[in-house]
């Protein structure tokens, strides 16, 4: 059995590891066009940054160690030109010398990734415009900080943008991150960005949302070229920069696929079944270079991330080397971290299920990421989205303590498919340094199931009846920030003594700072016989639509 492996990154170095651990004979080729395999991508903004200092640590694998270790033949610096599926061999270059040959294959796995999108921009080629992407890109950043660079632009404000952002600014550069929607970090629902963008701001970085960089350039005379760039925006002035950083996102790279026509889906990836194989039983897929599916809507998805390629990875070498086992789809899991704050997800956003017409209830809570008495405790701010019989949707979580951790529990019960109501009932770890007896995770599925028990009426920032009365159950001391427009003001402790304030023919939307008050006003009102509802996330999640 011969395996070879396109890519030696994630998806291929992990596929490549698998198919020895389980077959100690098969003639593993791993072909990688670059000069690195297994490379750290994730960690490139943190060496830019120098908070991981030594450029070594990202070198996770040799080709050397590769082959000592797993007996693969390692090949850098050859790059793969064409697949012929009828002789079942594959044309490579060796791209120092320019030689060809060909390579023959039993099963094929591709693991090609992605590449930066490169806008159609005029000055997008200036060797000062970088993308953020591979060890050279990195360096070429690194050199550029290194030796003095003040001022630069980040064009785009997904990860890699806001990751470029903080590492720069770490670095005492002055950075403008021009985003084009009206939000960063599109994977999350506009209202959860809003304490980024306040991160963002806080640590002096220039925010330019809503904004399009419509021309890079270099000013010259007859006799001098200008070291400076002039970037032009949409709406604002030209913005001078040393260099700038291009995030604006990713595009599979399948051209191998296409020119051997395999299947690929709408937005360019290959299209693969459940156990990684292509339109070609013989050929595997793997990575960012795949069209996968989304675990929650079962949607053709493209999720350019490291988890689902080395799952993916391991799935294609079972299956090449005649194991079963399958992908259940990806739940697009992910964090980042913005300076102080972490924001992450998992399944969809409530941008996306709109789009793909899926009904959905949610609500935000802001509970303490663990004991309030116990020193360092601030709020996680959580996004839950979930249908009428409990199954979870999505999650978005922010704040700056215990994101990450309630993230992956919350991913990992959808992963077992539970519903809100499990999430209430989950048994967590607690100690006061590190959570509460009732977990921000077990508190959102709480809120979550009394929607759909229907003990609480919630409802939103973005859809409050326009005839409610708006009642704020807050002390008095705690309103100096500001209220919602024309709101009463009854303090939750005083509110069974005033109930007579309160009109019984109209919706009263009641509201506190996080909600927990305010669903305890509600419960007052309801058994009362007023027609009462509580404001999901409260007076915190009005400010977040704010904006
Ligand atoms: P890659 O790891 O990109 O590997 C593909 C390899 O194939 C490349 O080395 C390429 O040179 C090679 N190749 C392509 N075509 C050919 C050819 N024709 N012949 C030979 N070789 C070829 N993901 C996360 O989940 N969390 C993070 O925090 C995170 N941070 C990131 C930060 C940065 C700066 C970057 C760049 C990526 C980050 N990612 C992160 C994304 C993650 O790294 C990718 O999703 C993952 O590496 C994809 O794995 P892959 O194997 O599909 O592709």
């Amino acid at each position: 059995m011969k395996l070879v492996i396109v890519g030696g990154v994630a998806g291929g170095a992990s596929a490549a590891a698998r198919a020895r651990r389980i077959d100690e004979n098969a003639e593993i080729v791993m072909i990688e066009r670059g000069e690195f395999i297994s490379f750290a991508n994730c960690g490139l903004p943190y060496h830019v940054g120098e908070v991981i200092p030594e450029r070594s640590k990202l070198l996770v694998m040799t080709p050397q160690k590769f082959k000592k270790r797993f007996n693969i033949d390692v090949r850098t610096r050859n790059d793969v030109i064409s697949i012929d599926r009828s002789k079942k061999t594959i044309t490579v270059r060796r791209t120092d010398e320019g030689e060809i040959y060909e390579e023959s294959y039993d099963k094929l796995i591709l693991a090609t990734g992605s590449s930066p999108i490169h806008p159609p921009i005029p000055g997008v080629s200036d060797p000062d415009v970088m993308p953020l992407w591979t060890i050279p890109d990195m360096d070429r950043i690194k050199a550029r900080v290194d030796s003095g660079a003040k001022r630069a632009v980040v064009i785009g404000a997904g990860f890699i943008g806001l990751e470029v952002a903080e590492n720069l600014v770490e670095r005492g550069v002055q950075t403008t991150v021009v985003e084009m929607l009206p939000q960063v970090l599109p994977t999350m629902d506009q209202e959860m960005t809003t304490p980024i963008t306040k991160e963002l701001k806080k640590h002096g970085v220039n925010l330019l949302l809503d904004s399009r960089v419509t021309a890079i350039h270099r000013p010259e005379t007859d006799t001098e070229v200008s070291s400076e760039l002039q970037v032009a925006i949409d709406g604002h002035d030209n913005i001078v920069a040393d260099f700038v950083v291009l995030s604006v996102g990713v595009k599979p790279n399948s051209e191998l696929a296409v020119q051997a026509g395999l299947d690929t889906g709408e937005r360019g990836g290959i299209k693969v079944d459940t156990k990684m194989r292509t339109s070609d039983p013989d050929i595997f897929a793997v990575g960012d270079v795949t069209e996968i599916f989304n675990a929650v809507t079962g949607n053709p998805a493209q999720i350019p991330l490291a988890g689902p390629a080395n799952r993916e990875g391991r799935i294609a070498a079972d299956n090449a080397l005649g194991r079963e086992t399958y992908f259940k789809g990806a739940l697009g899991t992910n964090i980042v971290k913005v300076f102080d704050l972490g924001a992450g997800s998992a399944g969809c956003s409530e941008r996306q299920l709109n789009k793909d017409g899926i009904p959905f209830n949610k609500v935000y809570v802001h509970p303490m990421s663990h004991a309030g008495y116990y020193p360092g405790a601030c709020p996680v701010s959580v996004k839950l989205l979930f249908n009428d019989a409990g199954k979870i949707l999505g999650v978005q979580a922010i704040g700056y303590d215990g994101v990450d951790k309630r993230i992956d529990v919350i991913a990992t019960a959808m992963a077992s498919e539970l519903t809100v109501e499990d999430l209430a009932e989950l048994e967590l770890a607690y100690a006061p340094p590190y959570g509460s007896a009732r977990d921000v995770v077990n508190y959102a599925g709480m809120v979550a199931a009394n929607v759909l028990r229907g003990d609480t009426t919630v409802v939103h920032v973005d859809d409050i009846p326009e005839d409610a009365v708006l009642l704020d159950v807050r002390e008095p001391d705690e309103t100096a920030e500001g209220t919602l427009p024309n709101a009463v003001l009854i303090p939750l402790g005083t509110l069974r003594d005033r109930l007579d304030e309160l009109p019984k023919d109209k919706k009263i939307v009641v509201y506190c700072k996080v909600g927990l008050r305010g669903y305890v006003g509600e419960r007052i009102l309801k058994l009362n016989g007023f027609d009462a509802a509580n404001l999901s996330g409260g007076w915190t999640t009005y400010q977040h639509f704010l904006g």
